[in-house]
């Protein structure tokens, strides 16, 4: 399989060149050059997350080094589960994606990530450095991914006082290989200053630098994984079609499940469940898809107010029509994300974080046939979001053990002046 730009205008390259790049050189998203079609037939003997992930993307690493190495890839990346939970009649599930080392669904893609270019051939012996800026759940996903592989290291930049308590000591609780930088900025400051060294030649002969942001291949293809699995078994069962509602900021997870529907998982709807940053819902009504400015919700880690990988549903289903039809999206307000996760603990005591909530909120709002099995999309624990959701379920969520026992470690970040200056002579005298 070869790797092409959405942009079309980009030399077509193996997996190995797409993954080590994040962005296609014209400014695109790396996607692949056709589409494979696979069977359930495919998938007889796959139970496990990482059985299922082989078959699934061994089309898509086809030609190239790393394929021999997919199935030890998958078992390091995906060593957690992500249960597909009844909580209603057997027609509404919940997609449990949060069952990973930093609790949120980003671990999924970023641990495929790490172990992939962990085993891309290096020119040389020197470590390969992952500059990150987040402002939350991606640089611990990444930190948690990378931390102790041999030959790599990661350097996370985030705003200092604008991440939560929980979330900033995840980020500096890693140590050894991994170095979190507070910025005295935001988080805007912070991707300035990742973008400035990535596009630094002279700073990269001296330290090789890579990405690990949204768009990366290597965190995208193997989002599909869950889906693959969970309306897999839903089919095993009910020779039907599972229907997913997914919490959705830059559209990564999205896209994910719209490509395996797309190569032949018996996928159904994928209603896109946005926060108060609404491009989408408006597009998807029939406007124009007009970018705006993001703003701050509840679901933060949805506050995008131009969704990247939009270029891949693009690329997908390239007439606006086509789209439209093979797609719905709803928003939701604060105050629809608080009733939401209040009715939710109230009728089946379970509590769900912010992003779960516009799931919930968008399968309430949406009429639908009541034969159909759907799933709602859990992408976060609600521990993670423990002072948007304590007050509203009147009491403390418990705290998952691996959640537990990266906040019971020390943890120590470094401040910095958002300064490129500074950013560069730290990146030119890390250790190791
Ligand atoms: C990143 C994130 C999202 C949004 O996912 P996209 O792939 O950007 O659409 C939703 N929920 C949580 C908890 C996240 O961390």
């Amino acid at each position: 399989m070869k790797y092409v730009s959405t942009r079309g205008n980009a030399p077509r390259v193996d997996i190995g060149v797409a993954l080590a790049a994040g962005l296609a050189p014209d400014g695109g998203l790396y996607v692949p050059e056709s589409l494979p079609r696979l069977e359930v037939a495919d998938f007889d003997t796959a139970n496990s997350l990482a059985e299922v992930a082989v078959p699934l993307l061994t089309p898509f690493f086809e030609g190239d080094a790393l394929l021999g190495g997919l199935p030890a890839i998958c078992s390091q990346a995906f060593n957690f589960e992500t249960p597909l939970v009844a909580v209603e009649g057997g027609r509404i599930f919940q997609l449990e994606l949060f069952h990973g080392p930093t609790a949120a669904f980003k671990d999924v893609g970023a641990r495929f990530l790490a172990a992939c270019l962990q085993r891309l051939p290096r020119p040389d012996a020197r470590p390969l450095t992952i500059l990150v800026a987040t402002s939350g759940d991606t640089g611990a996903a990444v930190a948690a991914a990378f931390h102790r592989l041999p030959g790599m290291r990661v350097v996370i930049l985030y705003p200092d006082g604008r991440v939560s308590p929980r979330q900033a000591h995840q980020l500096g609780c890693f140590g050894d290989n991994v170095l979190a930088l507070a910025v005295r900025g935001n988080f805007d400051d912070c991707q300035a200053l990742v973008k400035q060294a990535l596009a630094d030649t002279g700073l990269q002969s001296a330290v090789p630098l890579s990405s690990a942001n949204s768009i990366s291949l290597g965190r995208w293809l193997p989002q599909m994984v869950y889906y693959a699995q969970a309306s897999l078994a839903h089919f095993r069962l009910t020779r039907s079609v599972l229907n997913f509602i997914i919490p959705t900021g830059n559209l990564g997870n999205a896209a994910a499940a719209a490509l395996a529907r797309r190569i032949g998982l018996p996928i159904g709807q994928i209603v896109l469940a946005t926060n108060a940053n609404d491009v989408l819902p408006h597009y998807f009504s029939g406007a124009d898809y007009t970018p705006q400015a993001s703003q701050q919700t509840l679901a933060n880690a949805m506050d995008v107010g131009a969704p990247s990988n939009f270029e891949r549903l693009r690329w997908m289903y390239p007439e606006d029509t086509l789209l439209r039809a093979s797609f719905t999206a709803i928003a939701t307000s604060d105050e629809q994300i608080r009733e939401a996760i209040v009715r939710h603990h109230a009728h089946t005591g379970r509590v769900i974080c912010p992003h779960t909530a516009t799931a919930l909120h968008a399968l309430q709002s949406s009429p639908r046939n009541p034969a159909d099995a759907w799933a709602i999309v859990a992408t976060a624990h609600a521990a993670k979001f423990e002072g948007v959701v304590e007050p509203l379920v009147h009491g403390p969520v418990p705290v998952p053990p691996m959640l537990a026992a990266l906040l019971a470690r020390p943890s120590h970040a470094e401040a910095m002046q958002p300064d490129y200056g500074h950013l560069r002579d730290r990146l030119l005298n890390l250790e190791g």
